[in-house]
């Protein structure tokens, strides 16, 4: 979910209309996506659209003030802003969405921003900002806002295999030559020590072990075995992410084989 639409009633502060809304655009959101439809027929209503309201302003004579995420506030029950005029409708019940009830029961938690000192602008004495902003279910394709990962990589699991005993002081300069202590001392008594793989998972690569013995140290990739690493935005915890992202791909392989067969 992204603010993807805004709607100005009073901008006084230095920032643009059109930057102010690329800027929220972009604040991360805390609602799960999976309970919301993707908006298709241009209809808002409680099922595919959030509603925010900012109403802020700097007084006269008063300091500069920041203004932040934490300020957005959710309104549960749909917009607040009236489509026309009384006078012009004949009707002052019609809002820009059209909620048959209340978002309150959505979620657990409320439907907020994920971090709240976000700054969004700084008004000056006597500036003042009003908007509504609806946020959507999109994808990242369409735009980054949409997309719930801020990095993400994999590698293999890395096998350190000795492939000879190293014992005693080549068994220290191993341990002490590998910079993210994979490998361990094991003593086998009467004085004898040899070098153990001890936390292969820990293991970068970097090859400063096979530099020091490349006749008794072998580095490997388990080939079947990868290790994500992913950070979020915030909208879902990263083991999520990773069992929705391989969902994605079953279906999109489903589809390339049954367009082939
Ligand atoms: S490749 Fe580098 S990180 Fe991996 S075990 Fe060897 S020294 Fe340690």
């Amino acid at each position: 979910m992204a603010i993807e639409k805004v709607f100005m009633v009073d901008n006084t502060s230095v920032i643009a209309d059109e930057v102010l809304s690329h800027r929220l655009g972009l604040i991360p959101l805390d609602a799960d996506p999976r309970l919301f439809d993707y908006i298709s027929d241009d209809v808002p209503n409680e099922r595919n659209t959030i509603v925010y309201k900012l109403h802020v302003s700097c007084e006269k004579g008063s300091q500069r003030l920041t203004v932040k995420s934490g300020q957005l506030e959710w309104l549960p029950e749909g917009s607040q802003l009236t489509m026309a005029s009384p006078a012009q409708s004949g009707d002052n019940q019609r809002t820009y969405t059209s909620f048959g009830q209340s978002q309150q029961n959505t979620s657990e938690r409320p439907l907020g921003v994920k971090y709240n000192d976000i700054t969004i602008a700084r008004l000056g004495p006597g500036q003042a900002i009003e908007l509504e902003a609806h946020a959507v279910k999109g994808v990242g394709k369409v735009h980054a806002k949409w997309s719930p990962v801020a990095t993400a990589w994999y590698r293999m699991l890395p096998e350190v295999v000795l492939l000879k005993e190293i014992k005693n002081g080549d068994a220290e300069e191993l341990v002490k030559r590998c910079p993210v202590n994979v490998f361990d001392i094991e003593d086998l008594g009467k004085g004898e020590k040899r070098a153990v793989v001890a936390k292969p998972r820990s293991c970068t690569l970097c090859r400063e072990c096979v530099r020091l013995a490349d006749d008794q140290v072998e580095l490997r990739r388990v080939r079947d075995h990868f290790i994500f690493t992913i950070e979020s935005t915030g909208a879902l915890p990263p083991e999520v992410l990773f069992t929705e992202a391989v969902k994605i791909l079953e279906e999109k392989c489903e589809r390339v084989i049954s367009e082939l067969s």
